[in-house]
C-alpha cells in the first residue's frame, strides 16, 4: 500500500512524538448511544482509530452517555459491532462517561467550594434572556452570589432528589459578558429523574456534555481529543475546566470538518425519524446512511476505509459527492468479487437444435483476473435470458438479440433467434433459437457476432428475489428544499425496486452472508442478511456497474 497522504492531524501527532511531548498517543471515539452510527461517524472512527494504529498508540471507545432519556443498550451494541466491522479494536475495555460520574460530581463540589459554581433557579426562558446574545452581553443571574454553604446545600439536595426535573441547575461562574457564549456561566449539572442504562437509578442529576467531555479525556490520558468543527467554540470551556480542576492530565482538543455527503442525511435525529415514521424498514434498511445499512447493502469495510482516506481531513466544510463512495466500493468489488450470472427479468429460450435431456457442464472462471477457481454452468435446451436482451425494433447500436440475429451467450455458444412465441395479448413469452455447435470458445466461421449476453439454464437455476436500490432522496441537499418543506418531502418514492422471479445461476445456491458478487452486466450484489433464506434467496444490489447518476 502507498503511504497515505498526510493531513494536519497526522502532522500534529508526528510533531508531538518527535518533540517528546508525548511518547505514546491516546485518542478516543466518543459516540452518544442515541442511534446507529452513520457514514459521518466512519470518518471520525477511521481518523481516531487510524491515527492510533499508525503511530503505535491506542484509541478508546467511550460512550458519551450523559443523556439517559435518549440512550439505549441496543445502540451501544450496534455501535460496538460497527466499529469492529470497520476493522478497528479499542484499547482496553469499552468505557463510559458514566464511569466517571462519581469523580465529576466530586469535582463539581470542588468548584462550588472554590466559589466557581452556583445553583441557579432561573427558568429556562429567564436563563435564555439573561444569557444575552452575540451582540449583547448577558446579565448575572440573581442566584450568582449565593454563599458557598448555600450552594453546597442546594447541590446536595439536588443530588438527593428533592427537586423536580428542570427546577434548578448547577452552573459554572465564569463571565456573563464573555464574547464566547459558551463561557457565559455554562450548565454543569441538570436534574433528570431518569433511569440510566449503566448507572440505573443511582443518579437524578446528570453532568452536561461540556462538563463531562474534557475531564473524561483527562482521566483516560487522552493526548489528542479530536472532534468536529462545531466544537471549536467549546474549546475555551474545555480548557477552563482542565485549568480549574485537579485533573491528572491536560489533553488538547483539535477540530476537523465533519463529513457531509450529498443525497443523504447524516444526523442521528433525522435517521431515527426515518425509522420511527417507517419511511424505511429499520436502521439497517440498505438505503440508509448508517454503517449497518451499508453493511447489509454489501459495502466492504475496506471500501469505507478507503473512502475516508480519500476524502481527507481538513478544517473546511464541504459536501462530498456520493459518487466518491460508490467509486470506492466499485473499485474493491471489481477487483475482488467473483462473477456470476443472474437474469433479472427472465425470458425463456428454447434451443430447438439442442437435444432434449442433454446437459453439458461449462466451466467459467470465477474472476477474470484473480485466480480464484471456476464455476460450473450447465448448458441445456431450455435457458433464460433477460427480456431486455431481445428486441423486435431495436434502436441503432443495439448489439443484443433481434429477430434472425445472432448473439453469444456468455461463456457458451452463439445462438440465433428464429421465432418469438406470443400469448393471446401479443406478449412475447418464449424465444425459439438455434445454436451453432461450432462456436464454443471460438468465433463462428465467416461472420462476426458482436453481442454477448448473460443467461442461466432453465432447470437448475435458482429462483430468487433481487432488490435494486436508488438514492433515498431526490435532492442533493435533502434539507434545503422549497420554503416550508422538510427533508422528508425530498424522499425518492422510487428508491426501492423489488424484482421477484429472477433466476440465478446454480453456483449461487452456496452464497453466504459475507459473499459479494458481480452479476455480469447488472452490477454488484450480496445476499440480504435479514430476509434471504436458503430456499428463497434475496439479493441486494450494492452498486451499479457504472456511475449512472451523471455528473
Ligand atoms: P449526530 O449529529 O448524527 O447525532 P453527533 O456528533 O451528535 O452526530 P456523536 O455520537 O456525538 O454524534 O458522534 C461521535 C463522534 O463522531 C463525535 O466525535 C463526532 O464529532 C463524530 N461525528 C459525528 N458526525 C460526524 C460527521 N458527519 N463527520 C465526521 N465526524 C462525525
Ligand atoms: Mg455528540
Ligand atoms: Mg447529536
Amino acid at each position: 500500500d502507498a503511504t497515505p497522504p498526510s493531513h494536519f492531524l497526522r502532522q500534529i501527532v508526528q510533531a508531538d512524538l518527535d518533540s517528546g511531548k508525548h511518547s505514546n498517543i491516546v485518542t478516543r471515539f466518543p459516540p452518544e448511544p442515541n442511534g446507529y452510527l452513520h457514514i459521518g461517524h466512519a470518518k471520525s472512527i477511521c481518523l481516531n482509530f487510524g491515527l492510533a494504529r499508525e503511530f503505535g498508540g491506542v484509541c478508546h471507545l467511550r460512550f458519551d452517555d450523559t443523556n439517559p432519556a435518549k440512550e439505549e443498550q441496543e445502540y451501544i451494541d450496534a455501535i460496538k459491532t460497527d466499529v469492529e466491522w470497520l476493522g478497528f479494536q479499542w484499547g482496553g475495555d469499552v468505557r463510559y462517561a458514566s464511569d466517571y460520574f462519581d469523580q465529576l460530581h466530586a469535582w463539581a463540589i470542588e468548584l462550588i467550594k472554590a466559589g466557581k459554581a452556583y445553583v441557579c433557579e432561573l427558568t429556562p426562558e429567564q436563563a435564555r434572556e439573561y444569557r444575552g446574545n452575540l451582540t449583547e452581553p448577558g446579565k448575572n443571574s440573581p442566584f450568582r452570589e449565593r454563599s458557598v454553604e448555600e450552594n453546597l446545600d442546594q447541590f446536595q439536595r439536588m443530588t438527593a432528589g428533592e427537586f423536580a426535573d428542570g427546577a434548578k441547575v448547577l452552573r459554572a461562574k465564569i463571565d456573563m459578558a464573555a464574547p464566547n457564549m459558551n463561557l457565559r456561566d455554562p450548565i454543569l449539572y441538570r436534574i433528570r429523574h431518569a433511569h440510566h442504562h449503566q448507572t440505573g437509578d443511582k443518579w437524578c442529576v446528570y453532568p452536561s456534555y461540556d462538563f463531562t467531555h474534557g475531564q473524561s479525556d483527562a482521566i483516560e490520558g487522552i493526548t489528542h481529543s479530536i472532534c468536529t468543527l462545531e466544537f471549536e467554540d467549546h474549546r475555551p470551556l474545555y480548557e477552563w475546566f482542565l485549568d480549574n480542576l485537579p485533573v491528572p492530565a491536560h489533553p488538547r482538543q483539535y477540530e476537523f470538518a465533519r463529513l457531509n455527503l450529498n443525497y443523504t442525511v447524516t444526523s442521528k435525529r433525522k435517521l431515527k425519524q426515518l425509522v420511527d415514521e417507517k419511511h424505511v424498514d429499520g436502521w439497517d434498511d440498505p438505503r440508509m446512511s448508517t454503517l449497518s445499512a451499508f453493511r447489509r447493502r454489501g459495502y466492504t469495510p475496506a471500501a469505507i476505509r478507503e473512502f475516508c482516506e480519500r476524502i481527507g481531513v481538513t478544517r473546511s466544510d464541504g459536501v462530498v459527492d456520493m459518487g466518491v463512495l460508490e467509486f470506492c466500493i466499485r473499485d474493491d468489488l471489481d477487483a475482488n468479487a467473483p462473477r456470476a450470472m443472474c437474469v433479472l427479468k427472465p425470458l425463456k429460450v428454447t434451443i430447438t437444435n439442442y437435444p432434449e435431456g442433454q446437459t453439458e457442464e461449462l466451466r467459467l472462471p470465477r474472476h477474470p483476473k484473480q485466480d480464484i477457481g471456476e464455476r460450473v454452468l450447465p448448458f441445456e435446451r431450455e435457458i433464460y435470458i433477460d427480456r431486455e436482451d431481445y428486441m423486435v425494433d431495436p434502436p441503432k447500436g443495439y448489439k443484443r438479440l433481434v429477430p434472425g440475429g445472432e448473439v453469444r451467450l456468455r461463456g457458451s455458444y452463439v445462438i440465433r433467434a428464429d421465432e418469438a412465441v406470443t400469448d393471446a395479448d401479443g406478449n412475447i413469452v418464449e424465444l425459439l433459437c438455434t445454436y451453432d455447435p461450432d462456436t464454443l470458445g471460438k468465433n463462428p466461421e465467416g461472420r462476426k457476432v458482436k453481442g454477448v449476453i448473460h443467461w442461466v439454464p432453465a432447470s437448475s437455476s435458482i429462483e430468487c428475489e433481487v432488490r435494486l436500490y436508488d438514492r433515498l432522496f431526490n435532492a442533493a441537499n435533502p434539507d434545503k428544499g422549497e420554503e416550508g418543506t422538510t427533508f422528508l418531502d425530498n424522499i425518492n418514492p422510487d428508491s426501492l425496486q423489488v424484482l421477484t422471479g429472477c433466476r440465478a445461476e446454480p453456483s449461487l445456491a452456496d452464497a453466504t452472508l459475507d459473499d459479494r458478487f458481480q452479476f455480469e452486466r447488472e452490477g454488484y450484489f450480496c445476499v440480504d442478511s435479514r430476509d434471504s433464506r436458503p430456499d428463497a434467496m434475496v439479493f441486494n444490489r450494492t452498486v451499479t456497474l457504472r456511475d449512472s447518476w451523471g455528473g
